[in-house]
């Protein structure tokens, strides 16, 4: 029986993988695809990660990031307002980062199973079994859950959320063209809103949430993004001047950001599948790496105590996950509703320019500190 079986492995999955095999659990990680490979993630960092980082050797220098430290904010009419970010991040695609991180996690003596589906996670007498393809299974003493957004796991453990239809789809390129390095921009167009930072080797990350029934209205990614996303006149020249560096761009459907709860079945969750943030928070990738610093750190000091209380553990995670971020992702949610719209879009970029205090009070809310 394996210590810790971790399911998905993106950036909370892998985190966990590194921690945990450091601190010399036997841990299996199983992944669906196979690395290195693309998601949809506008793929800027809040500042905050990096001690965490460097404290496992994890900061990915080498991978070159992009400092990142201004903010501007357009409404779809392209009227915009630009600030410093107080903490600023950096810029790396995910096909570089979690490529990095999954050889870190390696190195330190976790295992991988890769291009493997988990089908369903069952716990019975103190243990789980996971099912994977072929009829085969695993057993393990702990599951952690980091199989991201949505999943048809949660269907299968029933969580409530996903009986919730989301009218959310995010879409994702890489293109170069001339833009600031060291700005990310928000440009709201009705229904959504597009990021676009600079990651390494001179690419920009360009990358939006949109409504499934604009999709659905004008038929295809491409006529919906002249229709919809060009009326704002800073993602009319990206489209029409940028270079596509993809075929065709990364898409995923039914992005829901309805509260999810932290334990699940005994499944300790990580990541995205404990709660997503709004993207337009540019802070689900901290949350992730920090949900997983939060589970990993008791998963340490309780494993080898002499009689593991799995009840204590899973309360005092809940516990402190909430105490961590409930906040942040309930004013991510309630400050989305200013975005996607031709008059909110236009309250929000004209409070954004006229009381600035308030538009730090937002960043400072949905962003932690160092850890
Ligand atoms: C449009 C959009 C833009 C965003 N932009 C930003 C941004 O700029 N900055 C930021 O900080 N955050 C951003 N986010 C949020 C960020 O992408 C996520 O919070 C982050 O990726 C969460 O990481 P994770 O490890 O929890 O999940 P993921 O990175 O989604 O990883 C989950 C993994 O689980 C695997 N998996 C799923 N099911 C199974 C299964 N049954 N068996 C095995 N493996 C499985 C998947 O293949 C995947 O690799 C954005 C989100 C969206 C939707």
């Amino acid at each position: 029986m394996r210590d810790v079986v971790i399911v998905g492995g993106g950036l909370a999955g892998l985190m966990n993988a590194l921690q945990l095999a450091k601190a010399g659990l036997d841990v299996l990680l199983i992944e669906r695809k196979t690395y290195p490979f693309h998601r949809v993630c506008g793929e800027y960092i809040s500042n905050e990660v990096i001690p965490f980082l460097q404290s496992l050797n994890a900061y990915p220098e080498q991978l070159r990031p992009v400092a990142i430290r201004h903010f501007m904010l357009s409404a779809c009419s392209g009227r915009y307002s630009s600030a410093p970010l107080d903490l600023g991040g950096f810029g790396i695609s995910r096909y570089a980062f979690d490529h990095f991180l999954f050889e870190k996690a390696g190195q330190a003596g976790a295992d991988f199973l890769l291009n493997t589906q988990v089908q369903d996670i069952t716990y019975q007498h103190d243990s789980f079994q996971i099912s994977l393809p072929q009829a085969e299974q695993v057993t393990a003493k702990i599951v952690i859950g980091a199989y991201g957004k949505r999943a048809r796991l949660d269907k299968q453990l029933n969580r409530p959320f996903i009986r919730q239809h989301s009218p959310y789809i995010g879409v994702k390129y890489h293109i170069k063209t001339d833009f600031p390095e060291d700005y990310i921009a928000l440009h709201n167009f009705q229904g959504g809103y597009c990021g676009i930072s600079r990651v390494e080797n001179g690419i920009y990350n360009l990358c939006y949430l949109g409504s499934r029934s604009s999709l659905r209205q004008y038929g295809s990614i491409q006529a919906m993004e002249e229709t919809v996303l060009c009326k704002n006149p800073f993602l009319k020249k990206i489209f029409q001047e940028a270079e596509f560096l993809f075929d065709k761009p990364e898409v995923i459907n039914e992005i829901s950001f309805a509260p999810k709860k932290p334990v699940e079945h005994h499944i300790l969750m990580s990541g995205d599948t404990a709660g997503l943030i709004t993207p337009l928070c540019g802070n689900g990738m901290a949350m992730a790496l920090h949900s997983a610093k939060l589970l990993s750190d008791l998963i340490i000091q309780r494993f080898h105590s002499q009689h593991f209380d799995r009840t204590s553990l899973e309360r005092e995670y809940a516990r402190r996950w909430r105490q961590q971020f409930s906040t942040r992702l309930w004013v991510g949610r309630h400050t989305q509703k200013l975005f996607g719209s031709r008059y909110t879009s236009e309250i929000g970029v004209q409070l954004f320019k006229s009381v600035p205090p308030l538009a730090r009070q937002i960043m400072k809310r949905t962003h932690g500190q160092p850890f």
